[in-house]
């Protein structure tokens, strides 16, 4: 028989928690090909998704990047032309005064302190202007299969606290947390699956319990 044994979950949940083991094998059978939505072939184009992505859905981020990836290919060319001309460039995507700032200033740093190159370490990766552990934790996991820490966004801050894994609304101490209760390795798989849990049932306003297949464990349940 096929020993499980190293995969079980036994860290220690506050009390009337949601058990991680029936959350990572419910949401592993729901999402089994959960991934991180945004469209990248480099991990530079993962860092400028990544902020477009503010305030914007994945998909018109996605419609963005298609050709803006293709104009702009290397850290040097989003500095290379005018604030105006990024801006329209990424206009779509809502806030793009903004959005081109904070782009060109990302990839200023990276020319000026890293050769243009995106870093492969949450250390490095935080100091980017711009640039957040979230951000980080995802360019580390999705673009180099690194994992340093537990993607923390509006959807996983949420679930997490509905599981009653913790009780933390700042997102760096509830990413602290998660890292002491869930084994490494399951810590990028479980944030995507997660975020899609989260936009599919656990809704932010109404969280839809009469359709979840986690309500019977679940602390937060409305239906039980
Ligand atoms: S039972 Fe409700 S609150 Fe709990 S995870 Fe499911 S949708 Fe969210």
């Amino acid at each position: 028989m096929e020993d499980k044994s190293q995969d079980t979950v036994t860290f220690a949940l506050p009390e009337g928690a949601l058990p991680i083991q029936i959350v990572l094998d419910e949401l592993k059978s729901l999402y089994p090909h959960a991934r991180y939505d945004l469209d990248f072939s480099t991990p530079l184009d993962l860092l400028v998704a990544t902020l477009l992505a503010a305030q914007c859905t994945d998909e018109r981020v996605n419609a963005v990047t298609k050709d803006l990836f293709q104009k702009y290919r290397r850290a040097e060319d989003y500095v290379a032309v005018s604030q105006e001309e990024l801006e329209q460039d990424v206009r779509p995507t809502g806030f793009y005064r903004q959005k081109a700032k904070q782009i060109r200033a990302a990839c200023q740093y990276l020319i000026t302190n890293l050769n243009g190159e995106v870093p492969r370490t949450l250390a490095e990766l935080v100091k980017i202007p711009g640039v957040g552990r979230k951000t980080a934790n995802v360019i580390l996991g999705s673009a180099f299969g690194v994992t340093e820490g537990f993607i923390v966004d509006t959807h996983v801050g949420r679930l997490v606290k509905r599981f009653g894994w913790t009780q933390q609304s700042d997102a760096v101490k509830a990413e602290r947390e998660l890292m002491r209760l869930i084994p490494q390795q399951e810590w990028l798989g479980l944030a995507h699956r997660i975020i899609y849990h989260g936009r599919a049932v656990c809704v932010a306003r109404s969280p839809r319990c009469a359709q979840c297949t986690l309500a019977v464990s679940c602390p937060s349940a409305t239906n039980r």
